[in-house]
Parts: structure tokens; C-alpha cells; sequence
């Protein structure tokens, strides 16, 4: 899969596609992720890429024509036409089951916005979709078109090693995951849960699936609508329910 990010700020998203994970996919062959620089398609003698608002307000707004000529220039490189998100606070809230499907496309291009946002026109011109991080406001796309790019990158296969599969992490299956613990077995008083210790397979699993819906009931009940529950879950849901309910 190849990921191209939009941006006038390349060296900011590098910094974080040049560390860790992402590096050693990249530098593996398993994503391409590349980062075009907005800037370099001004036709501005003094490279200006915004402008004031229309009808006044505060800030500036980066205009259409660097960006619909920066986007054709990859569509151009490409010899297609990528699937583009604009990332904005308008946008619909980003959740693991959009990322499983983007992570299925073979070209995506993420448009970064700054100041006070962009032109509408190019917007409707180029955006397939828009996409948010939450409902909060940044100062510019890059944060969250390199959290896409992240989320993306480690369902890529080959991108995590076995160890650190993703299938049982919050969200994979609509739940969240269970308590994990590593070494020392006693740290500041508290010890580790004795049945993780026991060696016994399935009383393990057990264990960390009970933990597992606990936790989403308690912290996210709202998750338990969509999530594929077994019988077993659903009365064990059941119990908690009863359990933690008022007495009449
Ligand atoms: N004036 C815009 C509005 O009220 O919708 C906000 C502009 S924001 C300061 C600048 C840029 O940051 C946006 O164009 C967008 O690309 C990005 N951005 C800010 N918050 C975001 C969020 N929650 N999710 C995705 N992108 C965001």
C-alpha cells in the first residue's frame, strides 16, 4: 500500500515517519508512505500558499490552487486517481473499523489543512471523504494524518511480528483489551494475577475475555452494541449487570 501526505510542513511528518515501527516497515518494503510538499506548487512569486478570509474573520485560509496542483501531480505520478481524505474537525470521528477498510485500499492521499483551514472549493473538488481524530481542534492536519498513516501501517501484513498481533488489541473486535502485565511479579505491593502465571491455556484465555468485557462495560458500555459477543459473553455481561446493581 502507498500513503501520500499532503502537507506544508514534509519535515514535520518525516521526523515521526522516520522512528520506530513506521521505519522499519518503510525501510522493509511493507508501506510506502511519502509526504509532498504543498509549498512547491505555488504559483505565488513570493511562495504564498493562503490568503485572508472571504467575508473577513480571523487567520488565513490556504488556498485552492497549490493544493488541486500538488494533488494532480500525484494523481499524474501515479497514473490514477488516489482515494483523498482531507483531515478536518468536520470530518467524521476516525474508529478502527474505517481504518481496517482504508488499510484495503492500494493508494490513499491524506490532505493536511493549517491555519485556519482551506478553500471549500478544492474541498469539493478533491476530497473523497473527511475524516476527524475528535472532537477538539489542532493547529494543522499533520497530527492526525500521521495517526492514519500509524493505524494504517501496523494492520499492513508483516508490519507487526507475531508478538505483538493486533487481532486481541482494544477496538480489533469492538471490545476493550484486557489488563497486561510483565516482570517483576511483585512491583510497589502488587502482584501480577495469579492465573497468568498457572500455564494453563484456556483458563488464561478465560481470564483475559472476563477482563476484557468488564472493562468495556465499565468504560465503554457504549462499544458493547456493536461487538461480536459470544452466549458465554452475554451472560457473563449478565452477572456483572446483576452484580453491580442496586438492591431492591
Ligand atoms: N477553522 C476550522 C474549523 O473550525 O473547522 C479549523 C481549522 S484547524 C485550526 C486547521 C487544520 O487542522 C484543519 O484544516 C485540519 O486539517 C486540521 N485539524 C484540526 N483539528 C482536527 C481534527 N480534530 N481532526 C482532523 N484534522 C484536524
Amino acid at each position: 500500500m502507498r500513503i501520500d501526505i499532503l502537507t506544508l510542513f514534509p519535515d514535520m511528518c518525516r521526523a515521526v515517519l522516520g522512528e520506530s515501527i513506521l521505519k522499519r516497515a518503510r525501510g522493509a518494503g511493507l508501506i510506502e508512505i511519502n509526504c509532498r510538499d504543498i509549498r512547491a506548487y505555488t504559483k505565488d512569486k513570493h511562495r504564498r500558499v493562503d490568503d485572508s478570509p472571504y467575508g473577513g474573520g480571523y487567520g488565513l485560509i490556504m488556498q485552492a490552487q497549490p493544493i488541486y496542483d500538488c494533488f494532480m501531480s500525484l494523481c499524474a505520478e501515479l497514473g490514477k486517481r488516489p482515494h483523498l481524505v482531507y483531515m478536518s474537525p468536520q470530518g467524521n470521528v476516525l474508529t478502527q473499523e474505517r481504518i481496517k477498510e482504508l488499510a484495503k485500499l492500494d493508494n490513499l492521499a491524506l490532505l493536511c489543512g493549517h491555519y485556519e483551514g482551506v478553500d471549500e472549493r478544492v474541498i469539493s473538488e478533491i476530497a473523497d471523504e473527511q475524516l476527524s481524530v475528535g472532537d477538539y481542534v489542532l493547529t494543522g492536519g499533520e497530527l492526525p494524518a500521521l495517526v492514519v498513516a500509524d493505524a494504517i501501517s501496523r494492520l499492513q501484513p508483516g508490519v507487526l511480528s507475531a508478538d505483538e498481533a493486533f487481532e486481541d488489541e482494544s477496538h480489533f473486535s469492538g471490545l476493550l483489551e484486557y489488563p497486561q502485565y510483565t516482570r517483576p511479579f511483585m512491583w510497589n505491593g502488587s502482584e501480577v494475577p495469579e492465573v497468568l502465571l498457572s500455564g494453563h491455556h484456556a483458563n488464561i484465555k478465560r481470564w483475559q475475555r472476563e477482563r476484557s468485557l468488564e472493562r468495556t462495560l465499565r468504560r465503554r458500555p457504549d462499544l458493547l452494541i456493536n461487538a461480536q459477543l459470544t452466549d458465554d459473553d452475554k451472560a457473563f455481561i449478565k452477572e456483572l449487570k446483576k452484580a453491580s446493581a442496586p438492591d431492591d
